[in-house]
């Protein structure tokens, strides 16, 4: 999910590269231009996100889920639980639920039913 790294920024054209860990070595070539730029002896590791993760934190909605988490963790004074996601049906097939919730939280003793977009 997580790729460690180094981003560096092609001289050239200023072009920003991404270097992954494991293909590190003395010289790095700019995707673009190809031209080589010494690695620094000092570097800072950095972690990027999968292009499948990205994918599915925008097509699934999760930051917002993620956000209003947050906003009621903050107000929640004494109690906090939350189920994320969840479908509910009245028969076995599991497969046709009868609705679902983005997202029910309990914060206080108050049950909050939240759809969330
Ligand atoms: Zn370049």
């Amino acid at each position: 999910m997580l790729f460690q790294g180094f981003p560096w920024t092609c001289r050239a054209y200023q072009h920003r590269d991404w270097t992954d860990f494991q293909a590190l070595k003395a010289s790095l070539a700019c995707d673009v231009c190809s031209v080589n730029v010494e690695l620094l002896v000092g570097i800072h590791w950095y972690f990027q996100p999968s292009e499948f993760l990205i994918e599915k934190l925008r097509s699934y909605s999760v930051l917002s889920l993620v956000w209003v988490l947050t906003a009621l963790r903050e107000r929640a004074r004494s109690s906090f639980m939350y189920v994320g996601p969840t479908c509910f049906g009245y028969s076995e097939d599991y497969d046709k639920p009868n609705a679902e919730a983005d997202l029910l939280a309990i914060v206080d003793g108050e049950s909050i039913l939240c759809e969330v977009s």
